[in-house]
This record gives C-alpha cells, sequence and structure tokens, in this order.
C-alpha cells in the first residue's frame, strides 16, 4: 500500500487517478525508505513512468531506463532503424545498470528496477565527480557499473581487472527522462571527468563492414557488443558479440533451472543470425558450435555432480565496501530482491576498504537437480 502523500503526489505528476488504482491493485507500486528519503517504486509501467521509475518524497521522480531495441541481423537492423542516417556507436559495457542522481543533498544510485543500491551509493563517489551536480542537480547520469568484483554479476569486462569500475552512457532529466544529444553528454563527461563507455565514433549504414570488423574484434576480446545511438538520442539500437551470447549461456548454465528457457534460446537465435549473416563455414563454424555444446552443458554437469555430491548450486562474489555495515546492508537487500546471499569472509584490505565475500545460493535449482537426481520420475 503507498501512503496518502505519495497517492497526491503521484495525481500531482499527472498519473491519472485509474492508472493510479490499478497499479495499486496488482501490488505495482511499492513504498520504501533508504537512508531516511521515502520513495515509491513502480514495478510495472504506467503512462510515462516507465518501470524502474523512482518518485522521491521530494516530488522527484527518476524514469525508469528505457529498453532498448536489439538487432540480430546487423546490416538489416541498423538500415532499419537509422535509414541512412548517421549514428554513433559506443561500447556496451557488460554490468549493472544504475541511475545516479541527487536528492536532499544526497547522490543516490539506483538500480534497474528502481531499488536504491546500499553497495553503489557507498561506492559512486570513488568514480563521479559530484561537482557534477552542484552544475545540475536535475540531471541523471546513466552508467554501467562493471568490474569483478560485482555484486550483480560474476563477470565483468576483461579490461577492468579488479574492483568495479562505473561507465557513462547517458545523461537524462530528472521528471521527463529525456536524454542529452549524444555530443553533449560527450562534452559533458570530458568537462567533468566522468569515465565513459569506450565510443568508436559515427558510422552510418553504408559502413557496415567496418561496422562489422568492429564486433570481430570485439568478440575477440571478449567484450559484449555495440549500442548505437542518433545524435538527438531517439533512435537506438543494441548488437551483441558471439562471445557475449556464448558467454551468457555458459553462465547461466551453471544455474539452469533458475533461468527461464528463453534466456538460452534467445542466445542460441541470436548466434545462429550471426553465424548465418556472416556465411561462417568449415572449421569456423564448428569451433563455434563446439564452444557453444560446452557453454550449454559443461557448468550444467559440474552443477548436477556438486549437488550429486552433497553440496548445492550457488556463486560466490567479492565486493569491495567502506563500511561492513553496507555488506549487512547488501544481505537485507537482496532479501527484498527474494535473494538469498551470505556473508561468507570479511577481509581488511587497508585503505579503508573492506573484501566482503557472498555467496547466492539457488536453493530451487539445488532442489531440483537433487530430486531428479535421486529418481524422481515425470
Ligand atoms: P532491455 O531489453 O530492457 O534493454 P536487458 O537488460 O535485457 O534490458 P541488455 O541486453 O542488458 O538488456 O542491454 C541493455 C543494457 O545495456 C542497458 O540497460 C544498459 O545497462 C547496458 N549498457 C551498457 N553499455 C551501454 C551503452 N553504451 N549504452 C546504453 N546501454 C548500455
Amino acid at each position: 500500500m503507498v501512503s496518502s502523500y505519495f497517492k497526491n503526489l503521484l495525481l500531482k505528476l499527472g498519473l491519472p487517478e485509474e492508472r493510479l488504482e490499478i497499479l495499486e491493485g496488482k501490488g505495482a507500486l511499492a513504498e520504501d525508505e533508504f537512508e531516511g528519503i521515502r520513495y515509491v517504486r513502480f514495478r510495472d509501467s504506467a503512462r510515462n513512468f516507465r518501470r524502474g521509475t523512482v518518485v522521491f518524497e521530494t516530488g522527484e521522480a527518476v524514469l525508469g531506463f528505457p529498453h532498448i531495441k536489439r538487432v540480430v541481423q546487423l546490416e538489416n537492423g541498423i538500415r532499419r532503424v537509422f535509414k541512412n542516417k548517421p549514428f554513433y556507436v559506443e561500447e556496451k559495457v557488460d554490468g549493472y545498470n544504475v541511475r545516479v542522481v541527487k536528492v536532499n543533498d544526497k547522490i543516490l544510485a539506483i538500480t534497474r528496477g528502481g531499488f536504491l543500491c546500499p553497495f553503489t551509493t557507498e561506492r559512486i563517489e570513488d568514480f563521479v565527480n559530484f561537482d557534477f551536480f552542484k552544475d545540475y542537480p536535475n540531471l541523471v547520469l546513466v552508467g554501467e557499473m562493471a568490474g569483478p568484483e560485482s555484486p550483480y554479476l560474476v563477470e565483468g569486462p576483461p579490461y577492468v581487472k579488479k574492483d568495479i569500475e562505473f561507465f557513462l552512457f547517458d545523461i537524462q532529466e530528472k521528471g521527463s527522462g529525456r536524454s542529452l544529444p549524444v555530443e553533449e553528454r560527450y562534452r559533458l563527461a570530458e568537462e567533468y571527468g566522468i569515465p565513459q563507455v569506450e565510443r568508436f565514433g559515427l558510422y552510418d549504414s553504408s559502413k557496415v563492414g567496418e561496422l562489422k570488423e568492429l564486433i570481430e574484434r570485439l568478440s575477440e576480446e571478449k567484450r559484449e557488443g555495440i549500442v548505437m545511438k542518433s545524435p538527438d538520442m531517439k533512435r537506438i539500437a543494441k548488437y551483441v558479440t558471439p562471445y557475449a551470447n556464448i558467454n551468457d549461456i555458459k553462465i547461466g548454465s551453471h544455474i539452469f533451472f533458475d533461468l527461464p528457457h528463453g534466456y538460452f534460446m534467445q542466445r542460441i537465435k541470436r548466434l545462429a543470425f550471426y553465424l548465418a549473416e556472416n556465411h561462417v563455414k568449415g572449421e569456423e563454424f564448428e569451433n563455434y558450435a563446439k564452444a557453444l555444446g560446452i557453454a550449454l552443458l559443461r557448468p550444467f554437469v559440474e552443477s548436477i555432480h556438486e549437488v550429486a555430491n552433497g553440496g548445492e548450486v550457488d556463486e560466490t562474489f567479492t565486493v569491495r565496501v567502506k563500511n561492513i555495515t553496507t555488506a549487512h546492508k547488501m544481505v537485507t537487500h537482496f532479501e527484498r530482491l527474494g535473494v538469498e546471499i551470505h556473508i561468507e569472509d570479511i577481509e581488511d584490505l587497508g585503505n579503508g576498504y573492506w573484501g566482503i565475500t557472498f555467496k547466492r545460493v539457488y536453493p530451487d535449482a539445488t532442489r531440483e537437480i537433487r530430486e531428479l537426481w535421486n529418481g524422481l520420475a515425470f
């Protein structure tokens, strides 16, 4: 239930009363509090309030980050999305999405789902120059947090060797969610020294050959892909490397039963389109086929062995925090997400940082494997 204070606020912000009632009826609005600031989170979209929107008690709204269209046939995809017009190409960094915003003199980091993340909020000052928010309190910095020490993902991009880093890829206005034009974002990021995703410059549909070479290189370098953006940010599309499709399958197969079947099917589909579009044949084709098979099967079989030997399906991850209380807040935060994690180890790393090792257990996947291993017939 949302308090009458927030109901009035949402009505004032333009959410029609009947929409508010529907959202409430299906539990799509969640009222919460983070370090003394109350907020409402949208678990579904309604009107211009996209899923993941957060409305603070101050009346400030940070809209959810929109879905980016995916192309799977690169050449035809870019023609269809961008016609013959130019578009900027940037790296698609493999991490988790955060929106960084100033509310009541606090800088807060919001996840894609609209949760205020205690870990990212604590660490964001290590990466972002807060002077930006003194000058632009009405703007939201949107970027990817990526690295091997992430609370949400088991791997990061190859060039982040330790810890985690922030990579800016969008700047939006509070309230409207409107993105600044690409060049304006590049300029502001440079002016304030905010780290950005790698930029590959302007392309258009006549340069598809060069774009394909870029994809090949990124794939060899074990990078995730590209995001293409018209200069005004009105048209955006993403394309993922064959490496990332296979690697995602490898990561997912470890927790096979915890993921929807579509997770695997989508990635196989994307890989098949890559192989078809580029006429991959012979030995190269065989190598992809083998890599896909191993990615799909090996971690899955390892998980079965683990459970058969009395263990469980789990994942271990390490993060660096400045206060041990942040680690405990992360356990509570994950509980809210319906995820069970335990602190396994705490290590003093010096320089005011603690290394925290968490274990995430997958009870449903473990149970399912155990039952099948024990001979469940169906
Ligand atoms: P959706 O399909 O709704 O976009 P998703 O999580 O399935 O969500 P992804 O395949 O993860 O989609 O791709 C979109 C995400 O890519 C963005 O939400 C953003 O966090 C991330 N990303 C990384 N680099 C960039 C970039 N340069 N520009 C835009 N997004 C980027």
